[in-house]
């Protein structure tokens, strides 16, 4: 560790310090994160194979042992029932307290940690916009927001001083985990700490305050802003909150209210009582929270929404054949079909990677459907063809290869547990492999 570092830290812990480095020998606290969006929280204490210990952060997160292999390739975590989240990870969300029908803007979401977690609060309701800068991140964000199901969503690649200006005044949260210099994350990257200085840490407070004066601009009157790091200086947490609050008298720190970790520390005349820190000492790697409400009005952008075009007799038939329910609203970009329940958005100039369901590309006359559409936790309810496949079905259908399954001709989701894995197309005599290609791996029987 780099000596800096640790002066630093001794300076900020005192005698507590001793006890710190102590855990820095000590395992990464890992977890899981239950998707509640496709399992209850006991359906999948019970289906999972290893043991899970409540974490005191937010009770659809469990630690688990740091000894278990990857589960990567665990079918329920292919299925996406779960999310890998380091139980202090899970408490900004928590803090963000998102309700039902509400518009939440995740500002710096990859790889889809917090944005999956506000998904599973809003329960398909509200409007959930999942914006990250870095287009490599952005696409990671994509994959784990498919996987665990989310719909009612928007994923976008933008500045955020871009994106909060095209949707100026309309959200009722906002989440700012901001990119950070990563001191909590040291034990896990050897990378977080080979770049860090003092000077990268003052250039991530710059950073970040640019990144709040934007999130500022996004909040309805009352709105709800949450700024988090996984990082301990000071200077990246009370002070960046310290500041923000100085230039904006329209913006109160809120008590968190949280029964975990622990208050922050004393700067200048801040509330520190009122922020939320979390050290290894309490249970989590690292994270700072602070939550804050705008208190005047903000001017709102008029929101433009897409024309629905009339959809190809292709797609119809096949939502009919597929589906008990027709989708509410549906968007077409070139051949690529959409649905979502709420009308689509159009945003000039901001480059959006998703935005609702992805259903498939007409190819001709037929639609070739998207795994997305199956692994949506919206419309599971209302497929209307599942086909459960047993153990060994299941690892054939993970390594690619056809399943050797009389299906009648036609689309089936496959299910194992009930769950579904993904889709596959029956001929008549067998049924016939569409878990796309970057998906299909070896998986261990002996995990499930
Ligand atoms: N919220 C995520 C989760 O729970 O999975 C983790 C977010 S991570 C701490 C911070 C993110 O901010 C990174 O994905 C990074 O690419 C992004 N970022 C970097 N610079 C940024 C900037 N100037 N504005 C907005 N986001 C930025």
């Amino acid at each position: 560790m780099k000596e800096a570092f640790l002066n630093r830290m001794k300076l900020l812990l005192q005698e507590e310090y001793e006890e710190y480095v102590k855990t820095l020998d000590m395992p990464m606290y890992r977890g899981v994160r239950v998707n509640t969006l496709k399992c209850a929280v006991e359906d999948f204490t019970k289906e999972f194979p290893h043991s899970l210990s409540v974490s005191p952060f937010c009770k659809e997160s469990f630690y688990i042992s740091p000894q278990i292999a990857s589960l990567g390739n665990h079918p329920f975590h292919s299925c996406g029932l779960f999310y890998m989240q380091e139980p202090s990870a899970s408490s900004a969300v928590e803090i963000l307290d998102v309700q039902e029908g509400e518009w939440v803007l995740d500002l710096c979401a990859a790889p889809g940690g917090k944005s999956t977690q506000i998904a599973a609060k809003l329960k398909h309701t509200g409007f959930l916009l999942s914006n990250e800068i870095d287009v490599g991140r952005a696409s990671v964000l994509l994959s784990n927001m498919e996987r665990l199901g989310v719909g009612e969503n928007m994923i976008t690649c933008a500045k955020p001083e871009e994106l909060c200006k095209a949707l100026q005044g309309h959200f009722d949260k906002v989440l700012v985990d901001a990119p950070c210099s990563g001191e909590g994350m040291f034990k896990k990257h050897d990378s977080a700490m080979e770049g860090w200085s003092e000077e990268h840490v003052n250039a991530c407070r710059y950073r970040q305050l640019h990144i709040l004066e934007s999130a500022y601009k996004a909040l309805k009157q009352d709105g709800i802003l949450v700024y988090s790091t996984c990082t301990y200086a000071v200077e990246e947490n009370e002070q960046v909150v310290y500041e923000f609050l100085k230039t904006h008298p329209d913006m109160e720190l809120v008590d968190s209210r949280a029964s975990f970790g622990r208050g922050g520390f004393a700067y200048e005349d801040l509330p520190v009582s009122y922020v939320r820190r979390i050290f290894p000492m309490d249970r989590g790697e690292g994270h700072f929270i602070a939550k804050m409400r705008r208190i005047s009005a903000n001017e709102q952008t008029k929101l433009v929404y897409e024309k629905e075009k009339k959809l190809p007799n292709c797609v119809i038939s096949f939502f009919q054949e597929q589906l008990s329910v027709l989708p509410m609203h549906w968007m077409m970009d070139e051949q690529r079909v959409y649905v979502r329940q709420a009308p689509f958005l159009r945003l000039k100039n901001i480059r959006i990677l998703r935005q609702g369901i992805a259903c498939g590309e007409v190819r001709g006359q037929r639609l070739e459907p998207h795994h997305h559409f199956y692994l949506s936790a919206f419309l599971r309810p209302y497929l209307k063809s599942t086909t459960e496949l047993t153990k060994e079905e299941a690892i054939l259908f993970y390594s690619g290869n056809v399943l050797p399954k009389e299906h009648r001709k036609g689309y089936t989701a496959l299910t194992y547990h009930g769950y579904v894995l993904g889709l596959g197309k029956g001929d008549g005599v067998c049924i016939k492999n569409k878990l796309p290609k970057g998906l299909r791996c070896s998986v261990d029987g002996n995990l499930f």
